[in-house]
């Protein structure tokens, strides 16, 4: 926050400075003007301070303009203060280069107020309003010849202006601040929305106690990677697994034991994919894998290793019982469909429970050892 401020007014510093390159030009123009078509000499104006010229404002100016930007390559901290000091500057140059009794140039001294509007802060609208009071109250207390040309009406014309700029700015922060604070409500709402929207996907996406990807999702993944096969020809399989005896889990340990085993189901089922593959529970015990860019030997042998992994997994929640599971593995080929593909699957996972389960069972039956037997839990 207070970085993002202090960056803020790095740069407004740089737009300030070119705020005072361009009043000096003007100055400069104004000032070479009077000079050139001889409006001194007509009594126009009268300089008593700086009789060498009018000339004399743009060079102090630009002196003191050549200064800052010294001070602007050293000073990163609270230089806005001092870019707001040099209005009173500026304003002091052209009073007493011009002619103190000009009360016209008085409404130089509401520069620093000015000057501080740009930097969009109550700190220093009050430090340039307090500034340009003081400066004015002090001038007059000390410097006898303003005492000659200013009366008790023309003082207070001058607090007038000044407060009433710095009125003026305090308005214009308090608008300022309300459409901030609206635009930060609407910015927070709209993300607050998106979190909504994220989170509503997600929901409708995944399987809530597993993680995985849920019936729907499957189902449109299974369509567009059948559409890929389609397209390219690549290998494309689906795994239909079945946890063994699961309802005794249910009814040894209850059905939150049941439930811890079915999340360590989807961690394993995970953990074993590659990130081209897709796993998904497709309802109750029953989850479906589908894996692409293998051969069936090696989609076969994958699901070997994910059978052999966990049934080596110890359960606490089950005090220490084994879990196994029963799949079903086909590859597929094109024009079948994928009603066809999930039937045929399901085929050999029945197969597989059939002839003992704990085993996984593809058109590949009878190459890969059956590492039955039934787990502790039948
Ligand atoms: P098989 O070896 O033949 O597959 O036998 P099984 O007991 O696993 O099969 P069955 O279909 O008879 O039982 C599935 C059980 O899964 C029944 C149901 O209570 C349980 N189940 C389904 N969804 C959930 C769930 O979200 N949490 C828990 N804890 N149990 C569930
Ligand atoms: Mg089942
Ligand atoms: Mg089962």
């Amino acid at each position: 926050m207070t970085l993002a401020r202090h960056n803020n007014s790095l740069s407004w510093n740089r737009w300030v400075l070119y705020f005072y390159w361009v009043l000096s030009a003007v100055v400069l123009v104004l000032t070479e003007s009077i000079h050139l078509f001889g409006l001194y000499s007509k009594g126009w104006f009268a300089g008593p301070w700086f009789p060498a010229g009018y000339g004399s404002a743009s060079f102090l100016m630009i002196f003191a303009l050549l200064l800052a930007e010294a001070l602007f390559r050293y000073l990163k901290l609270y230089f806005d203060f001092i870019l707001i000091a040099m209005g009173l500057v500026y304003a002091l140059i052209v009073m007493l280069t011009f002619g103190l009794e000009i009360q016209g140039l008085y409404i130089g001294l509401n520069l620093p107020v000015i000057v501080s509007l740009f930097y969009f802060s109550h700190s220093r609208l009050w430090f340039a309003a307090v500034l340009s009071l003081v400066s004015y109250f002090t001038l007059l207390a000390f410097v006898e010849r303003l005492q000659n040309y200013v009366n008790v009406l023309d003082s207070i014309a001058v607090v007038g202006m000044i407060t009433g700029t710095s009125l003026v700015g305090l308005f214009i922060l308090k608008r300022g601040n309300e459409l901030q604070q609206s635009l930060e409500r609407a910015v927070h709402s709209e993300i607050e929305a998106f979190a909504d929207a994220v989170a509503t996907q997600n929901a409708s996406k995944y399987d809530q106690l597993t993680g995985l990807y849920n019936h729907i999702t499957y189902q449109e993944y299974l369509t567009a990677l059948i559409q890929q096969h389609e397209a390219y020809h690549l290998p494309l399989q689906l795994a239909v697994i079945d946890i063994d005896n699961f309802k005794k889990i249910n009814d040894n340990f209850g059905h939150h034991a049941g439930d811890i085993v079915l999340g360590e189901m989807g961690l394993l089922l995970t953990s074993s994919i590659s990130t081209e593959d897709v796993a998904a529970r497709y309802g109750g015990e029953e989850f479906v894998l589908l894996l692409t860019g293998k051969t069936l030997e090696q989609s076969h042998q994958l699901l070997e290793q994910i059978r052999q992994k966990l049934a080596l997994t110890d359960f606490a929640a089950i005090e220490h019982q084994r879990v196994t599971i029963s799949i079903g593995l086909m590859e597929y080929q094109s024009e079948l469909g994928k009603d066809d593909l999930f039937k045929l699957a399901d085929a050999f996972l029945y197969e597989a429970k059939r002839s003992g389960k704990n085993k996984v069972v593809s058109p590949l039956r009878g190459r890969q050892e059956d590492v039955s037997q039934n787990s502790q839990c039948s």
